[in-house]
């Protein structure tokens, strides 16, 4: 259920509020918006629960929430939830570019991506250093290496560090290092995993399983604000399909559904959505178009010696393109993308007003 506050309600009323719902054996998950504060009451309902709580000073309604998933619908929230981790700002109408190689191989690759995605005006570096490979024959990743070399990248570049963590054991060590820990599509519906870094108290961004729905996918998302987490960043990086193309399928009208559904940002990965190169740049700029509040990118100093994912990486030169190209559109759409063009000014990133 939702209790809607007046809009005028004290303190004191929202608290009492809180408690009645704990005291229905509910738990209660308070959201402060600009106009008004909503409790979401999550679990078994009562009887009587709904009555008794719109007797309740300051409660101007109480109302079902109709989605499966509770915390991360829009009917809990309405304005839409911004994350933040160090440079890395994505969400209500500040996008955010994560880009970076698929894996880290050495000192040399990351340091030289770090600095090369920085100046095209990324704003967060990517890297797998625990990496979930569909053959156990294939690199594996760096590990607690790896780790220490994207944090020399970030304390070179000031860049936020977006890194993988595959197991529940590692998310402790993981945290240690990483701004924004990756959930990856393997790991979607990996329950346990989604509690620990639920608990782990660093934004998460959470790939979509290539088989999920979205009811299950925000089900998900669902698991890591029930922890206690409300920084959950959406990632759609395509689906399983009959089509054999692309690696996977990628379907942009995600974007605005998830939109539509739930007030937690959107990004968007045209690397592993395509599987091929030529047609990140392609996919990249119409995720823009489509409203995504950020981009992940597969960048490699040298895509063809790349130890995974090398055909679906660009090279400097073809994502800094596809950084200006991006930047264009932004401005034609008078989106507040214009943090994406800001990026590289002194000052660092603007937060714009959310839009509506
Ligand atoms: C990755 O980002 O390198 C990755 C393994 O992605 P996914 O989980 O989407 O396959
Ligand atoms: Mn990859």
């Amino acid at each position: 259920m939702i209790i809607v506050m007046e809009p005028n309600a004290t303190a004191e009323q929202i608290d009492h509020a809180a408690r009645q719902v704990e005291a229905l054996g509910m738990r209660a998950h308070v959201i402060r918006g600009t106009e008004r504060t909503v409790i979401a009451a999550i679990g078994e309902k009562r009887e009587q629960a709904k009555e008794a709580l719109e007797t309740a000073p300051g409660v101007a309604a109480v109302m079902p929430i109709l989605a499966p998933y509770k915390v991360a619908s829009r009917e809990v929230k309405s304005e839409p939830t911004q994350v933040t981790a160090g440079s890395l700002v994505l969400g209500a109408g500040v996008v955010g570019v994560i880009a970076g190689p698929c894996s880290v191989e050495s000192e040399e690759q990351i340091l030289a991506t770090a600095r090369a995605v920085k100046e095209a005006g990324a704003t967060a570096l990517r890297g797998g250093a625990f990496k979930p490979r569909t053959s156990p024959y294939s690199f594996q990743g760096l590990k607690e290496d790896g780790l220490k070399l994207l944090a020399m990248a970030r304390q070179e570049t000031q860049l936020a560090v977006v890194t993988e963590v595959v197991a529940t054991e590692d998310v402790e060590l993981v945290a240690q290092y990483a701004d924004v820990l990756q959930v990856g599509a393997r790991n979607m519906q990996n329950y346990r995993l989604l509690e620990a870094v639920g608990a782990a108290g660093k934004p998460v961004l959470l790939k979509r399983g290539p088989s999920a729905t979205m009811d299950e996918f925000l089900l998900a998302a669902e698991y890591i604000l029930n922890a206690g987490n409300p920084q959950v960043i959406l990632c759609e990086r395509g689906i399983r399909t009959f089509e054999t193309h692309t690696r996977y399928t990628l379907p942009l009208a995600s974007v605005p559904y998830l939109h539509r559904k739930t007030h937690l940002p959107v990004v968007v990965d045209p690397s592993h959505g395509t599987g091929h190169a030529y047609l990140v740049a392609d996919m990249a700029a119409a995720a823009i178009a489509a409203g995504a509040d950020g981009l992940i990118v597969e960048v490699h100093p040298d895509p063809e010696r790349a130890l995974s994912d090398g055909y679906q990486s660009l090279n400097f030169a073809q994502f800094h393109a596809m950084m200006q190209r991006c930047r264009r559109i932004a401005q034609a759409l008078d989106l507040n993308l214009r943090t994406l063009c800001d990026a590289r000014r002194p000052g660092g990133l603007r937060a714009l007003q959310p839009t509506t």
